[in-house]
């Protein structure tokens, strides 16, 4: 997609600090990281939300996600990850072009968890009726 940021990563037109490419995949250096080492890996092929993603992308991408983070937590001595991948502007996302974050953590950084709440009475069990209901594979 011609208009698209991490197009135009992918295709060369705008710099960025690459430290993976294959046929399917590119890793780039996050320009806003949490933490140093946050990485985005990004497919090529060009889809909005991650349900887009075919097949030949999604196993290579996994791997790539693996291999940074074991870089940054065995080799730049982070003491976890995060991956985060954001689906829709409710969600967080900005960039309309599938992207996970690969994000390096340590204990007292300073970044936030989620707040979680619990559920009311019989609310757990419906909505796992309502997704088990429409699941496809
Ligand atoms: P999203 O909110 O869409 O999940 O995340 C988009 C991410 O892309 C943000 O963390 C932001 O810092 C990063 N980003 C935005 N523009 C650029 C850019 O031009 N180069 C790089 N390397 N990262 C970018
Ligand atoms: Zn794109």
């Amino acid at each position: 997609m011609s208009d698209c940021l991490f197009c135009k990563i992918i295709n060369k037109t705008i710099p960025a600090e690459v430290v993976y490419e294959d046929e399917q995949v590119v890793a780039f250096l996050d320009i806003n990281p949490v933490n140093p080492g946050h990485t985005l890996v990004v497919p090529k092929e060009h889809k909005e939300f991650f349900w887009e993603l075919g097949a030949n992308s999604c196993g290579p991408v996994s791997l790539v996600i693996q291999k940074i983070m074991n870089v940054l937590v065995h080799d730049l001595g982070y003491e976890g990850v995060n991956l985060i991948q954001n689906n829709g502007p409710a969600s967080g996302q900005v960039i309309p072009h599938v992207h996970f974050h690969v994000i390096p953590r340590k204990s007292g950084d300073g970044h936030a968890h989620w707040r979680g709440a619990a559920y009311e009475a019989g609310e757990q069990a419906m909505m796992a009726e309502k997704i088990k209901a429409v699941l496809k594979f």
